[in-house]
């Protein structure tokens, strides 16, 4: 059994298709008036996070609570990480309190590889450095299989800053394993040379990554991230690989457009496909409370069967 959630790397295609299931289930309770299940009920969930966080950080707190946990949040801002004190030592300290779910973020990737042997505590990789964010792949499959019935067979496009992110790595990782096309799309200095060892497609024009595709996903610019200027500025960003309604218009009409969140306006998309129609970004924050419980219940169960 697997007692954590590291990444969809090394999680077989039957334990993701069955959080997308008990996903499925648990977002009806997100939609309804009373958010109440007995799922976590006196277990209690602790979010560890070094890096900052909006949809992550608050869809696990509330996920925690719909499921009648105890839930608390440390910031590396507000906690002894200021003093000195280690990963190792803070992870070990939230543990001896009586932590059932560790869920982490930080900047090294790697860290909660590092966190998970050593505690008892289930830890969940709520994003680490360049490596993965498995719930967010997590909740852009339920968006997508809630629109368009399966992943299966589908093209999906991804463009953007490919190098930085975590959430195409667990993209990648998910989506090719329940069987979709992938394609990236971006500026040459942001796709990694071992993409295609993916098994995805590598372009570097927006047009061309996302012709006849059924879902068209932005990545975040993660300045950050970036030490050297791997593009030249922002404005140009945009004219060349920014998402309007003219470039859409390459994808398959009733494409999904989707995005991690936070977006910046005007650079991965323009305002007008955001708030477009076919813009299921909002949805994909509601997924990601449904995710998150999913997850929760199924390692306060024992685990994945794996
Ligand atoms: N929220 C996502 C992450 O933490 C995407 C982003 O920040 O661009 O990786």
């Amino acid at each position: 059994m697997k007692k954590d959630l590291l990444g969809l790397k090394d999680l077989s295609a039957e334990s993701i298709t069955a959080i997308l299931n008990e996903a499925q289930e648990m977002k009806k309770i997100v939609c309804q008036t009373e958010k109440k299940t007995k799922d976590l009920a006196g277990r209690t969930v602790v979010n560890l996070f070094y890096e900052n966080s909006t949809r992550t950080r608050l869809s696990f707190e509330l996920a925690a609570k719909y499921m009648s946990a105890n839930a608390a949040n440390i910031t590396a801002s507000g906690s002894s990480v200021q003093k000195g004190e280690t990963l190792i030592d803070t992870a070990h300290t939230i543990n001896a309190m009586g932590t059932d779910i560790l869920v982490m973020r930080h900047s090294m990737s790697g860290a909660p590889h590092l966190i998970a042997p050593l505690v008892n505590a289930s830890v969940i990789n709520a994003g680490d450095g360049m490596d993965e964010h498995p719930t967010q792949a997590l909740l852009d499959m339920l968006t997508i299989i809630e629109k368009k019935g399966s992943v299966k067979g589908l093209k999906i496009a991804i463009i953007g800053d490919i190098y930085h992110s975590r959430v195409v790595r667990s993209n990648i990782y998910g989506l090719t394993k329940l069987g979709a096309e992938v394609s990236v799309g971006g500026p040459s200095t942001l796709i990694p040379p071992e993409m295609e060892k993916l098994g995805v497609k590598v372009f570097n024009s927006v047009h061309e990554a996302v012709i006849d595709a059924d879902v068209v996903m932005g990545l975040r610019i993660q300045l950050e991230r970036q030490k050297s200027g791997l593009f030249p500025s922002i404005r140009e960003y945009y004219r060349f690989f920014g998402i309007d309604e003219k470039r859409l218009k390459f994808a398959k009409p009733d494409a999904l457009v989707m995005h991690p969140g936070p977006v910046n306006r005007g650079v991965e998309f323009s305002s007008s496909v955001i708030d477009g129609d076919q813009s299921v970004i909002n949805e994909q924050v509601t997924s990601g409370v449904a995710v998150r419980m999913a997850v929760m219940k199924i390692l306060s169960n024992g685990g994945f069967n794996e």
